[in-house]
């Protein structure tokens, strides 16, 4: 696993201001359970990123979001297609596990990425929460709509437009003290450690006998 293998990027997707995907050509050794993530070596910089394609798709997509000053997002952003890359990988102990406890995936912004890779490999019946700071940030929001009960988190901006009718106007913490019935859940948290923290913090505090699982990016 902590071989070098060589990628290419194939192409890249805008989502947003602040978001992009990348798809990298998939080593033909390369297999990966969903939640799990891949290190790239670039020079002297590691950075991890979480696939968001399924172990079934031809090739490798993460989500990136372009973090002003960033280091590496900023080259991964400027690429162009047919540039070399390096990672290593897979990574990572993020993954589903099926129980009798309804499972509740809480993201922050990219932290949305290990729970696509889920729904695209037909992990289903689950409640996602994605907290963000405006409704341009919702950018898997159709997707997760078909696929599960989905609850999107706005902390700061919500625009006119899109579908707002069910728009949560508060943090991902607020939703789970304020709506989430007091039951035994699996969490699956990822993204921001601030709110991995709050959000075990709560767990232990409100839901007794629930299992936290979580992956924290930043
Ligand atoms: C296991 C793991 C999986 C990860 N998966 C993803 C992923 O799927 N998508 C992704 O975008 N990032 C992911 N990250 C974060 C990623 O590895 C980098 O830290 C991030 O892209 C910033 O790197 P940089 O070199 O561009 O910026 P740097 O120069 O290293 O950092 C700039 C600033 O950005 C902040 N930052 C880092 N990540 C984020 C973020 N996602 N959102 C907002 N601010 C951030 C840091 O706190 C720092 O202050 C993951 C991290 C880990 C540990």
């Amino acid at each position: 696993m902590n071989t070098l293998k060589h990628t290419k990027l194939v192409k890249r997707n805008w989502l947003s201001k602040k978001a992009f995907e990348i798809e990298l050509v998939r080593p033909s050794d390369f297999e990966f359970i969903p939640g799990q993530n891949i290190r790239f070596v670039y020079g002297d910089i590691e950075r991890y990123y979480s696939i968001i394609s399924s172990p079934d798709e031809p090739t490798i997509e993460l989500c990136i979001r372009f973090v002003q000053e960033g280091v590496f997002c900023a080259v991964l952003a400027d690429a162009d297609p047919g540039f070399e890359f390096q990672f290593t990988g897979p990574h990572g102990y993020f993954t589903y596990k099926s129980s009798k406890r309804p499972p509740v995936f809480i993201a922050t912004g990219t932290g949305i990425a290990p729970f696509v890779s889920m729904a695209r490999s037909g992990i289903t019946h689950f409640t996602l929460l994605h907290g963000v700071s405006c409704t341009e940030d919702l950018y898997y929001q159709s997707f997760f709509r078909k696929t599960s009960r989905f609850i999107p988190c706005i902390s700061e901006f919500i625009s006119k437009d899109g579908d707002i009718s069910d728009i949560y106007y508060g943090r991902v913490t607020d939703f789970i003290v304020n709506e989430l019935p007091r039951i035994e859940y699996d969490f699956y948290l990822c993204g921001r450690g601030e709110m991995v923290r709050d959000v075990t913090l709560l767990a232990d505090e409100l839901f007794p006998g629930s299992f936290v699982y979580n992956e924290v990016f930043f």
